[in-house]
């Protein structure tokens, strides 16, 4: 059988899962890792080459895995690469993915080549399991929750406060949430009335704790509207405990069928690294993307565009034998 021949676009947290993933999977390999920095200073163990080489290699890979932020570096490079390749990408900002889709589509449709956007466990995974839930619960609610989870930009603006040295966000499900969710009450929650956050704060060594903790609480946005705690901690107890970068949540259908019973589904994620997991997600739609590409496809597709035996390495006749 075919090597899918992978090159990751960008070696930050994804990017770095992306290399260790594809460790897990046989029936691929990894041909170059495409950076803007210097490539020496990367601290990776695959060759790593600026990203002004990316056309020298369009016959030796397949698929992109493009690993950079959603906010600023996506929406560039995303544009450029599909010009020469296939490409997976991870873009999250919700809001404006149908935008996204729009011109990726555009892109990859005249350069026929084949696009996968918005893929990873939330957009991806969590993406399946509320259209799972809607298309067969059609009476009945979604509710998402995320956490227990390390927030990047509710960390970011605790570190911004006056006084702050050091600190990390947490977003957390409230437990009686949950627990008015699976009574299938259907209940109207909103986002802050679903999540609590809690924050462990290194505060300088001058600074009037309980300032720092009503800056916090009140900051709005961020979290004036939520029940927040903050914890205030030492720089040894913060590197110790608070590196990781976990994350998970719950997606919930919950509806009747026919006879009014009650009927839930839940699909939940409790993952120690964000950034592994959702690597390992995009190198499962990478396998969907080259077989798809193979079949001469091109344009942009998302997640619940893609026949889910695509991810697996197994023939259909495996699956159909050991899964079904
Ligand atoms: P990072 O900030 O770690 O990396 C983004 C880019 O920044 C890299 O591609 C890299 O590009 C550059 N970079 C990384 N480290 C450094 C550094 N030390 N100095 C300078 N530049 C650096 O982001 P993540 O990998 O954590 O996340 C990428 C995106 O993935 C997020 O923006 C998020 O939107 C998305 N995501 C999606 C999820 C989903 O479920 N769909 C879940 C989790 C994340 P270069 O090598 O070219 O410099």
């Amino acid at each position: 059988t075919d090597i899918l021949r992978i090159g990751i676009i960008g070696y930050g947290n994804l990017g770095k899962g992306v290399e260790k993933a594809i460790k897990q999977n046989p029936d691929m390999e990894l041909v170059a890792i495409f950076t803007r920095r210097e490539p020496s200073s990367l601290d990776c163990e695959t060759q790593a080459i600026p990203m002004n080489f990316l056309k020298d290699y369009r016959e030796a890979i397949d698929v992109m895995i493009l690993c950079g932020g959603s906010s600023t570096d996506l929406p560039e490079q995303v544009l450029e690469v599909s010009k020469m390749f296939h490409t997976v990408d991870s873009f999250d900002t919700h809001a404006k993915i149908p935008e996204y889709f729009t011109k990726v589509n555009e892109s990859a449709k005249s350069n026929n080549t084949l696009s996968l956007i918005s893929t990873g466990w939330d957009p991806g995974l969590f993406s399946l399991a509320r259209l799972i839930g809607q298309c067969v619960l059609p009476e009945g609610e979604d509710y998402t929750f995320w956490g227990k989870g390390l927030s990047q930009g509710h960390s970011d603006a605790v570190r911004r406060v006056q006084g702050v040295k050091n600190g990390v966000q947490y977003t957390l499900p409230i437990d009686s949430a949950l627990a008015l969710v699976r009574s299938g009450e259907n209940p109207i929650l909103s986002t802050a009335e679903k999540h609590q956050r809690i924050c462990y704060v290194v505060a300088e060594a001058a600074a009037d704790l309980s300032i720092i903790e009503n800056t916090i609480k009140t900051m709005p946005n961020y979290f004036a509207d939520y029940e927040t705690a903050v914890h205030f901690i030492d720089e040894e107890e913060l590197r110790q405990n608070h590196s990781a970068m976990p994350h998970g949540g719950i997606v919930f259908r919950s509806g009747v069928s026919g006879s009014g019973a009650k009927q839930r589904i839940e699909f939940s994620l409790a993952l120690e690294s964000n950034p592994e997991f959702t690597a390992s997600v995009l190198v499962a739609y990478a396998r969907a993307v080259g077989r798809m590409a193979r079949q001469g496809q091109s344009g942009a597709r998302t997640v619940l565009d893609i026949p889910l035996s695509y991810l697996s390495p197994k023939s259909d006749e495996e699956l159909r034998r050991t899964l079904l």
